[in-house]
């Protein structure tokens, strides 16, 4: 648990290059990505995902050193809408007035539609895996300024640059490729950290996996799109969690866990390994069964996080270094709703009735007032 602990590294907080016009912000464990030449003009630049929940400041000063103080992007393209990557989005959107586009079959959940299926915290033995039934999952609401991508495959304010559909981590994921240098931004399609392990994502050993596996729910759609990233040979990368990588250990890699898809990135076991959640348009339609109830999993998860912030809080008292920061007050998603949405899960157990519960424990009702009434997913085991 000491390695939970980070060092002081001299380049966080500051942008890095992944290839020409293109750089990130490593937050944590999240990338933020910029798209656009150093000291790009105002509206000439682009912002690609929107990091953690409160690091709307720290975006805000990486983008005024790479290009300009009140320079704002043209706008802001999601590859997919999970906590870690728009996180800071309600901010930025309003302050900079830009655009926030996304696949159409990502909008539900960024429309206060529906909440993302819930995820698997039985799968990738990390620490991060049973945290994650405390992440938010939506559904989040970025009202008018979120749109639809085109579907002609352009990405608007990003010339050269063309979407292609990478469904699986999430129903309208969707990666980003340049094709006169292959590179590419892959979301969480594939990530370059084992980002089930908070240690790993901490440290940030260049590695290649599969999509995060607690938060993807449709591995044969994921399979497909790793397939696709693949066989594009992609000359470098950034994916949204870990290191950029590039060449023939990026190409040679990627082509091996291709190959070895069912037994290095699906899960041996667990809820979604051999049925996906079913989506459409509207939202989450059915799951499978989850193999422990909510409950305990909420337990479980809360006694890590209560463990991990007792080893912090000793640490940081005991030399000084730089801590893994609790969270704090976040200006736009919040964090803080994760132990009401966690809660919620098993506290629908006592409410079923008042839901429209289908024979398999799966209902889609509405939110209790105090959340409004927005259809929402609920997951009644
Ligand atoms: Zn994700
Ligand atoms: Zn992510």
């Amino acid at each position: 648990m000491a390695d939970i602990v980070l060092h002081r590294e001299p380049s966080r907080g500051t942008t890095r290059y992944v290839a020409p016009e293109v750089s990130y912000l490593h937050d944590k464990f999240v990338n933020v990505i910029f798209v656009g030449a150093p000291g790009a003009p105002d509206r000439e630049w682009t912002l690609v995902d929107a990091g953690l929940p409160g690091s709307a400041d720290k975006i805000k000063r990486a983008a005024a050193e790479l290009f300009g103080a009140g320079s704002r992007p043209a706008a802001i393209i999601l590859t997919h809408g999970h906590v870690d990557h728009v996180g800071a989005i309600h901010t930025l959107a309003r302050d900079w007035d830009v655009p926030v586009y996304a696949h159409e079959m990502e909008l539900p959940y960024l429309t206060g539609r529906s909440a993302y299926p819930p995820p698997d915290p039985l799968v990738g033995g990390g620490a991060m895996s049973v945290l994650s039934v405390l992440f938010p999952r939506g559904p989040f609401d970025l009202g008018s300024r979120i749109r639809e991508l085109p579907a002609d495959g352009s990405v608007p304010s990003m010339a050269g640059w063309r979407w292609i559909p990478t469904p699986g981590h999430s129903p309208g994921h969707v990666s980003l490729v340049r094709d006169i240098d292959r590179t590419l931004i892959a979301g969480d399609a594939f990530v370059t950290t084992k980002q089930e392990s908070l240690t790993a994502t901490l440290t940030e050993r260049p590695e290649l996996h599969g999509p995060p596996m607690y938060f993807t729910p449709d591995w044969g759609h994921a399979r497909e799109s790793l397939r696709h990233l693949a066989d594009y040979a992609p000359a470098a990368v950034i994916t949204g969690h870990g290191p950029p990588m590039r060449g023939m250990p990026l190409q040679t890699g990627l082509r091996q866990l291709a190959s070895q898809f069912d037994t290095r990135a699906r899960p041996a076991h667990g809820r979604y390994r051999d049925r996906p959640a079913i989506t459409d348009a509207n939202g989450v339609v059915d799951v499978p069964p989850p193999q422990v109830s909510a409950r305990t999993m909420l337990l479980a998860s809360l006694a890590v996080g209560v463990t991990i912030g007792l080893v912090v809080a000793l640490r940081r008292r005991s030399d000084g270094q730089v801590a893994l920061p609790a969270a704090r007050q976040p200006d736009d998603v919040s964090l803080a709703r994760s132990a009401e949405l966690a809660a919620a899960d098993g506290g629908y157990d006592r409410t079923a009735d008042a839901t429209t519960a289908s024979t398999d424990g799966v209902a889609v009702g509405n939110v209790p007032a105090s959340a409004g009434a927005v259809p929402f997913y609920v997951d009644l085991r």
